[in-house]
């Protein structure tokens, strides 16, 4: 604890002076606390705060990076290579700012961290405990992201939910935070539940008054609560847990359920959240929020001129949460061309029995998104065959350029059997293949391509088109590779590859010149995606999209293969 204590009180005066808001989550999960922290972190910047956003996560694994989307969504990578949770793409989003990997922590980390350093020596006649090895660690951690970054307002949300007890040495150190650094410099945020019971008619507030007691009994007394509903909590209902809850009334935050995401950091400040949490922190904000411009973005979300249809064909499509950065950065591409995206999702294995047409029948365009394992990849080739075939915009992300290269070096290169080794390692024509580095018992954690990545541009090509650069840096997340041996034929038939690599040699990027908008790439634009910049090739599929929708496109090809023309 001394260590700790020194640290806290800190080497420099900045460090005396930095806060931390705590964000918990009690009753059920999913109830929204990456997004309440994002948006608070969006509004305190707004006020002109430095801030940063950390996720601790009570799991045991290093990272998300070996977990199934269906155990854990989406996993999201930062510039600085880390495979990181997906609440980190929602703090990235809000506030548009960059964070490093290491703002994602896991029990894992702290354990293998610990247990290394026992190994070492490090605790040499010491028994090795939750209190205060761990809780230290976490501590440590905690504190030092906060002062690498030099953030005046350092935002922690806690993964799980109170009572989990794997959680159990994450909320005793930020207790003992709260008692190190006094109470002006941290904040607990507790979000709950308040369900509306159809029944009895009614909102019901037990929940939320069981699950401060949890907190409570742990040592944390919560000092705001916001409290997640599907409707208007009434005056009496709020008074009623502030009394309960032992919170100041003006304290117990509404956080009803909200049309788009983008409108939760209005409503919080109307709410005044963020009023609260400067007022407590005793934080005097360098300038007035303006809040203007974010309001007109969620104009444009909820009111849209037009609309187009895309269609996603993948692997986890009934998990939505495992395409989180997709579905954002359609949202953000939306707002920039004035059209709603409606996705169609379609799990890929199904286009194996059917026909792609009678699924794709009717979209402005189709994307195949990344993915891993060779359940329904069939699916994906087989719908990459249709767009090209019928002009219909393709975006292909990661595994969809290996499954637009499959299809390509199959039915226009007439390279019978060809594949990725990833999913038949005896094929005669593996096109898409593990670079020589990569053979043999790799261990599988954290040695994927990761993270940002410089890709050279082919001038005269979409993606020259799109950023207008020689040079752009987009992140990965990937094993496989497209195999250079089958360049040379791929290029004879048409296929055009416009993005590179340069220091290795490897194709980033592959479009069709002959296809009126065909791109598909090894990297993932969706990770940098920002409502206010959206992901410039998300931009211009989705314009591509809306000219197909409504016939206009320029492309020679396309004005008779148009929606409108199209058999
Ligand atoms: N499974 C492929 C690979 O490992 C693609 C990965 C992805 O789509 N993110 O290379």
């Amino acid at each position: 604890m001394m260590q700790t204590r020194q640290m806290a009180a800190g080497s420099s005066t900045a460090d005396d002076k930095r806060r931390h808001v705590f964000i918990t989550g009690g009753v059920v999960s999913s109830l929204g606390k990456g997004i309440v922290s994002a948006s608070l972190g969006m509004l305190l910047k707004g006020y002109g705060f430095r801030v940063t956003l950390q996720k601790f996560d009570p799991y045991l694994n290093v990272d998300p990076g070996t977990m199934s989307p269906y155990q854990h969504g989406e996993v999201f990578v930062t510039e600085d290579r880390a495979e990181t949770d997906l609440d980190l793409g929602h703090y990235e989003r809000f506030t548009e700012q960059n964070l490093p990997g290491s703002n994602c922590v896991t029990s894992g980390q702290i354990y293998d961290t610990i247990i290394r350093r026992e190994r070492r020596g490090g605790y040499l006649g010491k028994t090795v405990q939750v209190i205060p090895h761990v809780t230290e660690e976490i501590k440590r951690r905690l504190l030092r992201n906060a002062h690498e970054q030099d953030a005046d307002i350092n935002i922690v949300e806690i993964g799980g939910t109170v009572g989990d007890i794997e959680g159990l040495p994450f909320l005793e150190a930020i207790r003992q935070l709260r008692l190190e650094l006094g109470r002006e410099r941290v904040v607990f945020v507790h979000l709950t539940l308040v369900p509306y019971i159809k029944a009895a008619a009614e909102l019901k507030t037990k929940p939320t008054q069981h699950s401060v007691r949890k907190l409570t009994e742990i040592g944390i007394q919560p000092d705001i609560l916001v409290c997640r509903s599907e409707m208007k909590v009434a005056d009496e209902l709020k008074e009623k847990m502030a009394l309960f809850c032992n919170v100041p009334r003006e304290c117990v935050i509404e956080g009803v359920d909200c049309e788009t995401i983008y409108q939760v950091p209005l409503m919080l400040h109307e709410e005044g959240l963020d009023a609260m949490v400067m007022s407590i922190l005793r934080a005097e904000p360098p300038r007035e929020i303006d809040l203007g411009i974010w309001k007109g973005m969620v104009e444009n979300i909820l009111h849209p001129a037009k609309e187009v249809e895309i269609a996603v064909v993948g692997k986890y499509t009934h998990l939505q949460d495992a395409y989180k950065s997709i579905v954002e950065a359609f949202i953000h591409a939306g707002v920039a061309n004035r059209v709603r995206v409606r996705i169609r999702w379609i799990e890929s294995s199904i286009l194996e029995g059917d026909e792609p047409e009678v699924h794709l029948k009717g979209a402005d365009a189709l994307l195949v998104p990344g993915g891993f394992g060779v359940r329904g990849i069939e699916g994906m080739v087989r719908a990459v065959g249709w767009a090209r075939e019928n002009a219909v915009p393709f975006f292909g992300i990661c595994l969809g350029v290996h499954c637009a290269v499959i299809e390509f070096a199959r039915n226009v290169c007439q390279l019978e059997g060809a594949h990725s080794t990833e999913f038949d390692p005896t094929s005669p024509h593996p096109v898409i293949d593990l670079l020589p580095d990569q053979k043999g018992e790799v261990p599988k954690g954290g040695t994927m391509r990761l993270g940002a990545y410089e890709c050279a541009v082919e001038e005269g090509s979409i993606l020259w088109n799109t950023y207008h650069a020689d040079r752009i840096s987009e992140r990965h997340r990937h094993r496989y590779e497209v195999n250079n041996a089958y360049r040379a034929r791929l290029e004879a038939a048409g296929m055009r590859i416009t993005g590179i690599y340069a220091e290795e040699n490897l194709v980033e990027a592959v479009e069709i010149a002959a296809h009126p908008w065909f791109f598909a790439c090894q990297f993932h634009p969706e990770f940098k995606s920002r409502p206010q910049r959206p992901a410039p090739l998300f931009r211009e599929f989705v314009k591509a999209a809306k000219a197909f929708a409504h016939g206009q496109q320029n492309h020679p090809g396309l004005s008779s293969v148009g929606k409108r023309g199209r058999k």
